[in-house]
């Protein structure tokens, strides 16, 4: 069984559409892949389409990685993804919550562009706006508005240079707080998984006494394969998961092109963990 639990399309940042994703996902031999845009629902009806018309087996799990923040007793604020699967994508709070994301994410986006047209960069708004068509906008998007100005050479040097959190164009979003993120997700009928917990590369990562407090929560997996963990970090991740009682996943956190190196099936989640995350009800079923 190959499984991916973690993928992304134009919906947000990723490249390939959501029919795309399905298709390329199939075309791998995967039997299980999820679609977890940022902040967003909007490719999931294309997805479970798509799936509906493949001549192969696949089954299709929705999902949406949600943008959150986690503040320690001191008040040291780290930034996290949150993996939420098969909520109900009605329901109000949850809804308003991913509505409050994407806003804040536009505006966001828009300043660090302005920034930057300030300093003299010869990107623009509209650029950006239309490599994110539509849905939430996020640095890849202005990445690729830099890469096609010849300002960088590619989105990852963007990444490492303009775009990087400790460059003066930064901006943070005010995400949701992770706990509160935890209960909607679980009020809304679905499952949590922490996504990429130990990426320190991406930036400033969280305790372990603060993935204790999410398990204490109702968080119910972390990644530990993911292409941004090294092999320490996956050891570490698995030996957390069996403290905390939490089941443990792997995925590639595919992009397309807007990141490297991240192709679908590159890390995968065991059969027995898939189950176990799954084997509960929720406001929705994998798409089979
Ligand atoms: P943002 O959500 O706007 O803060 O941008 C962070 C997102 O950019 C992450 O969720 C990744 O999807 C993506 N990302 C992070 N590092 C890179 C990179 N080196 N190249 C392309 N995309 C990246
Ligand atoms: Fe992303
Ligand atoms: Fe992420
Ligand atoms: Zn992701």
């Amino acid at each position: 069984m190959l499984i991916d639990l973690h993928a992304h399309s134009t919906a947000s940042d990723g490249t390939d559409t959501p029919a795309e994703l399905i298709e390329r996902a199939a075309a791998a031999g995967l039997d299980v892949v999820a679609i977890t845009d940022h902040d967003t629902t909007a490719g999931w009806t294309e997805a479970f389409e798509t799936r509906d018309r493949l001549d192969r087996r696949l089954t299709v799990v929705p999902g949406t990685e949600f943008s959150c923040v986690h503040v320690d007793a001191s008040g040291r604020r780290v930034n996290l993804h949150l993996l939420g699967y098969l909520f109900d994508p009605e329901h109000p709070a949850l809804r308003a919550e991913r509505e409050g994301q994407r806003a804040a994410r536009l505006s966001r986006a828009a300043t660090i562009v302005q920034r930057m047209v300030d300093d003299g960069v010869p990107i623009t708004w509209e650029q950006v706006a239309e490599y994110a068509g539509g849905g939430p906008v996020g640095r890849p998007h202005i990445g690729r508005a830099l890469t096609a100005a010849g300002v960088v050479a590619d989105v990852n040097a963007a990444f490492a240079g303009p775009l990087s959190h400790t460059s003066p164009y930064y901006l943070g979003k005010p995400n949701t707080d992770v706990l509160r993120m935890i209960d909607l997700v679980r009020d809304a009928g679905g499952v949590s998984v922490f996504a990429h917990p130990l990426a320190h590369r991406r930036g400033p990562i969280v305790d372990d006494d603060a993935i204790a407090e999410m398990a204490r929560h109702g968080l119910v997996g972390i990644e530990a394969d993911h292409p941004d963990h090294d092999g320490p970090a996956r050891a570490q991740a698995r030996a957390l998961a069996a403290d905390l009682a939490l089941v443990v996943t792997g995925s590639s956190d595919y992009h397309g092109t807007n990141k490297t190196r991240n192709e679908l099936g590159v890390c995968t989640t065991a059969a027995e963990a898939y189950e176990a995350l799954f084997d509960r009800p929720t406001a929705r079923r994998p798409v089979s």
